[in-house]
């Protein structure tokens, strides 16, 4: 599509990204075959070639309007529609400039505004997320059960997470473990589910690894970056670049994510710092270094089987950030396969669970419907339990079923102990 870029908009950052974008996308729809608000809503403004229309209105100078803020935030960012495009149209660079130019130019209403500040300053602060939530259980018997059922769990706090806190001279002064790792402590799951991470250092313990936890890390800054406050978010990643150099630097092979939601937010670093002459450099070399668990225990698939006293009919549900994100659909179910699983079948696999970061608390109702249609699909083959690689999914379909919902590392184990 052609496009002329208005002058004002000529300094944006990431214009000329966006301008490439427009001229790649020949409006043949393809993606709204893919995409979960289109086939929801069925209209033209909430699927991706419509939106594209809309942000390049936008930039040609048209002012935005609550009308086009509304199909933009209804947009999920699952990127099913990149996966599909057979013009390589970068739809996610799209929308992160035509909500910028949305900010800028037309104040968001002030309700609205103070929901995505709260939402952004509890979550990222694991702590106070945690006395929260302490609180909102605490008095959940004030509160109607479809209310209820939405309380995200609070975990318990494992004694050992891993083998080691981070500091530099752990790393010079250890191991005798040839690999080491760093994992992410996340927030919401570090509060949530600490279980997961866990479980996956368990396994990477068994299997020869050191596994470290830096205590200067953040929040991988998703949920500002998708919730108005990019700058917040690129400060989270030059804290977490900060915390995470001087390891790489003495050796540490790599950040493994368990949450894929959060590994698709660090895998783009590069890019959200491209302006950030201090940064960039190792930003790009950090997302290269990201890595999904499944990218380090593919190798050892001959020493993996399913946990002891699982049923093997389990269904694993891909979240969007492991499809499309991280573009490694598949590999995990190819490993619970090969570690004893019979996942049972689904017809909307592609389809996002309406979960999407802050998504299922901003649009309850589109969410919840996304929500239903993915748990018919995922249960109609009547799993014993439902596995997802991301902590959002799991806490958002939990929410409307009675079957387990668990992550996939904490349903498989190693069948002998490595010495
Ligand atoms: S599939 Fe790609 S080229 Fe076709 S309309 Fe969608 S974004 Fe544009
Ligand atoms: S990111 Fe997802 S919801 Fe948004 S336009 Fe693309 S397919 Fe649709």
């Amino acid at each position: 599509m052609q496009t002329i870029v208005a002058d004002k908009y000529r300094n944006l950052p990431n214009i000329n990204d966006a301008e490439e974008m427009l001229h790649r996308c020949v409006h043949c729809g393809f993606c709204n075959a893919t995409c979960p608000t289109f086939q929801l809503l069925g209209d033209e403004l909430d699927g991706p070639r419509g939106r594209i229309y809309l942000i390049k209105k936008i930039l040609e100078g048209s002012n935005p309007t609550p009308s086009t803020r509304k199909h933009l935030d209804r947009c999920l960012t699952c990127q099913s529609c990149e996966t599909t495009c057979p013009s390589g149209v970068q739809y996610s660079r799209l929308l992160e400039i035509g909500r910028q130019v949305h900010n800028k130019t037309l104040q968001r209403p002030l309700k609205e505004k103070w929901i995505r500040i709260l939402l952004r300053k509890i979550i990222i602060r694991p702590q106070l997320f945690k006395y929260l939530l302490h609180i909102a259980h605490t008095f959940s018997f004030l509160l109607p059960s479809s209310l209820k059922n939405k309380i995200p769990p609070l975990g318990i706090m494992p004694t050992v997470s891993s083998n080691a806190e981070f500091s530099t001279a752990d790393v010079t002064g250890q191991t005798n473990k040839e690999r080491t790792l760093i994992m992410l402590r996340g927030c919401a799951q570090k509060v949530c589910a600490p279980e997961i991470n866990q479980s996956a250092t368990e396994l990477f313990i068994q299997l020869g690894f050191n596994v470290i936890e830096s205590s200067a890390d953040r929040c991988c800054g998703a949920l500002s970056h998708h919730n108005d406050a990019t700058e917040e978010a690129r400060e989270l990643a030059r804290r977490n670049i900060d915390a995470w150099w001087p390891l790489l630097e003495h050796g540490v092979e790599g950040i493994v994510i368990t949450a894929s939601g959060c590994a698709t937010m660090v895998k783009d670093y590069g890019h959200l710092l491209a302006d950030d002459a201090g940064y960039v450099d190792r930003a790009c070399k950090i997302a290269d270094l990201c890595r999904d668990p499944v990218e380090i225990l593919e190798p050892f698939h001959g020493q993996l089987r399913k946990r002891t006293g699982m049923a093997d009919n389990i269904c694993f549900q891909a979240p969007c950030s492991q499809q499309h994100g991280l573009a490694i659909r598949g590999r995990v179910e190819q490993l619970l396969r090969s570690a004893g699983y019979k996942l049972t079948q689904q017809n909307i696999a592609h389809l996002c669970c309406g979960s999407a970061g802050s998504y299922s608390t901003l649009q309850p109702e589109i969410s919840g419907k996304l929500k239903n249609n993915k748990l018919q699909d995922l249960c109609k083959a009547e799993p014993s339990l439902i596995s997802t690689a991301n902590i959002g999914c799991l806490l958002h379909l939990q929410s409307g079923t009675e079957i387990p919902v668990k992550h996939w590392l904490q349903v498989i184990e190693v069948n002998e102990l490595v010495t």
